[in-house]
């Protein structure tokens, strides 16, 4: 069967590794080059906190992401398994005890336990809230290696921007078309949204961390992802606007506190980049499988792109080969 993935975001690559799987002919059209900055997926955390996210997503994102992150651990080459570390100043403890309301999966840690976990933390927090099962991979690795893995097993890239004309609808002779444009698809898929992100990548070499820290605020929420080398990606804001390329001064300011908030080390950390990007998400931010005759959009990965696309993926070949319809992610009346 011959399959052609447009876009080379988590969504794409993770859905070319299930039709190749399978047997299929597998090609992706994308309009970067594989993998760059004009790809959401390249400015992602890489975090696989489905207990942590638990907090605002709804239940079935928590059964994605298990049979994802199954997936993560034996594809990515940096899978760390170390969990998550929730803190509140102790100002803002009512935060964390709002926290622990809202999730499960932690348990809390207090004094010495945080010192062990995080020696460079232990004396700035008193009490936390650790996620152990929870994980951490770096999406850029990641990627990279998924693509080179794919195409030694015959997958062909091509760099081509896809207008579907006026009709709306790109035609090929591929079997099946399966669109993973994220807002690239906007046109097609008119109730899909952007929710700006901003992010910075810190390089220091003054703080350890071994796992993600996420640090709440009643107003700038944070989290930092600890990277090879004394990097660290530092996250994101959330704003309802699709807007993908300015980063606010307000937003820098904001992210750059809340992280000299978690350790003032941070005040002599370089900046080494700004990124910006808009998740793709429906009203509902869940992802979504539609049918449109032989072309599959799988779309809306929201901020759980990384969570949720193996499984999607996962379900979208079974729609196309096996014909067995995923009904928690798709309504085959919604075009
Ligand atoms: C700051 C930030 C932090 C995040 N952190 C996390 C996290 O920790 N964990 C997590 O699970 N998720 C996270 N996310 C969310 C995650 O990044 C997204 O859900 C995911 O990247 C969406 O992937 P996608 O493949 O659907 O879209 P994209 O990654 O945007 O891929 C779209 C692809 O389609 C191509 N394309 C678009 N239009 C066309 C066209 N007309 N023709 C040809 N090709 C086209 C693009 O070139 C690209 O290859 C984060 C997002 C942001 C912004």
């Amino acid at each position: 069967m011959k399959i052609e993935i447009i876009g080379s975001g988590v969504s794409g690559l993770c859905c070319a590794h299930a039709f190749v799987e399978r047997d299929c002919e597998v090609s992706i059209i994308a309009a970067s080059d594989a993998l760059d900055s004009t790809c959401c997926s390249w400015w992602a955390g890489g975090m696989l906190a489905p207990g942590c996210e638990g907090e605002s997503a709804e239940p079935l994102i928590t059964t994605l992401a298990s049979e994802s992150m199954a997936f993560w651990q034996t594809v990515a080459p940096a899978y760390t398994n170390a969990g998550t570390l929730v803190v509140a100043t102790s100002r803002d403890q009512p935060l964390l005890n709002n926290f622990a309301r809202n999730t499960e999966g932690w348990h809390r840690v207090e004094g010495e336990e945080i010192d062990q976990l995080e020696p460079d933390l232990g004396e700035r927090f008193s009490r936390a809230l650790f996620f152990a099962d929870e994980a951490h991979l770096d999406p850029r690795q990641t990627l990279g290696h998924l693509m080179d893995t794919l195409k030694k097993r015959g997958l062909t890239f091509t760099q081509r921007h896809i207008d579907d004309g006026p009709s709306n609808q790109y035609s090929s002779t591929a079997d099946w078309i399966i669109d993973c444009r994220g807002l690239g698809a906007r046109h097609v898929l008119p109730e899909l949204r952007g929710v700006k992100g901003e992010m910075l990548h810190l390089h220091s070499d003054e703080i350890k961390l071994t796992r993600p820290v996420r640090l709440l605020h009643p107003r700038i929420p944070l989290y930092i992802v600890p990277r090879e080398k004394g990097l660290f990606m530092i996250g994101a804001t959330m704003i309802e606007s699709a807007e993908r390329h300015r980063a606010s001064v307000r937003s820098v300011l904001e992210l750059l506190s809340a992280a000299y908030a978690l350790h003032p080390a941070f005040g002599e950390a370089e900046i080494l980049e700004i990124g910006v990007e808009a998740r793709p998400a429906f009203t509902d931010n869940l992802p979504q499988l539609r049918r449109r005759g032989k072309t599959l959009a799988v779309n809306g990965m929201y901020r759980h792109g990384f969570l949720a696309a193996p499984a999607m993926a996962r379900r979208c070949v079974e729609f196309a080969l096996d014909g067995i319809i995923p009904s928690e992610v798709m309504n085959e009346n919604t075009p």
